[in-house]
């Protein structure tokens, strides 16, 4: 059980932008960018390390669901980007996989 888990029960808060059966998107609470969204599977799983490929599918749909909202919150063709932290380099805290979704302004290079 996790923090997301909990925000999926609705027993904490969360600013939820997106649900369907298979994921929840809701804007970070600390955001680290003018759009910051969480896209969350309902499918436990604690690492990308922890995914088996017949899970391949629980990774592509929040890939899918991310890119459909940018274009209906109009910011796709300018640009986002999007990370999935693993464990400690990483700097994964939460241990259920989710994409970040950043976007609002130019985010810059990775790695200059
Ligand atoms: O990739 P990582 O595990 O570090 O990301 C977890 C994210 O979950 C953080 O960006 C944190 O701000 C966010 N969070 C949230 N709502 C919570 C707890 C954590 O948006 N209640």
């Amino acid at each position: 059980m996790t923090i997301f888990d909990q925000i999926i029960r609705r027993e904490i808060p969360a600013d939820i932008v997106y649900e369907d059966e298979h994921l929840i998107a809701f804007r970070d609470i600390a955001p680290q960018a003018p759009v910051h969204v969480l896209f969350v599977p309902k499918t436990p799983v604690a690492t990308l390390n922890d995914l088996k490929p017949s899970q391949a599918e629980v990774v592509g749909r929040l890939a899918v669901a991310a890119a459909a909202y940018a274009k209906r919150q109009g910011f796709a063709d300018d640009g986002y980007r999007v990370v999935m932290n693993c464990n400690e380099h990483g700097g994964q805290t939460v241990f259920q996989i989710h994409l970040h979704l950043l976007a609002g302004a130019p985010l810059g290079r990775f790695g200059t």
